[in-house]
């Protein structure tokens, strides 16, 4: 049940990241964060979801600007460790 619903949401999630409405909240957020908040890099740049709970609905709190490298490496890194709520100190510790 827990993977139909994961399978489920990954899908909506795809869709979701090509609207309309995605592309004006990246907009904003690449505005006011241009580079990368771990190491600074400006390319390539993807914007991480810290939470699925305000999905269609974010603010900025729920979303961090990450290059590349970095946003794979809170991905593995979070998949051997769990999310933290204290994941942004994390994320300048461990990266
Ligand atoms: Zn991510
Ligand atoms: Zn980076």
């Amino acid at each position: 049940m827990l993977l139909l619903r994961k399978t489920y949401l990954k899908r909506e999630y795809q869709t979701y990241l090509k609207s309309a409405h995605w592309k004006k909240i990246q907009k904003i957020v690449y505005s006011q964060n241009p580079r990368c908040y771990v190491g600074n890099e400006r390319y390539p740049l993807n914007i991480h979801h810290t939470n699925y709970e305000n999905l269609y609905n974010e603010s900025l709190q729920d979303l961090v600007v990450l290059c590349e490298f970095h946003h794979k490496a809170l991905h593995s890194w979070a998949k051997m460790r769990g999310w933290k709520p204290d994941w942004r100190d994390c994320l300048k510790k461990h990266l």
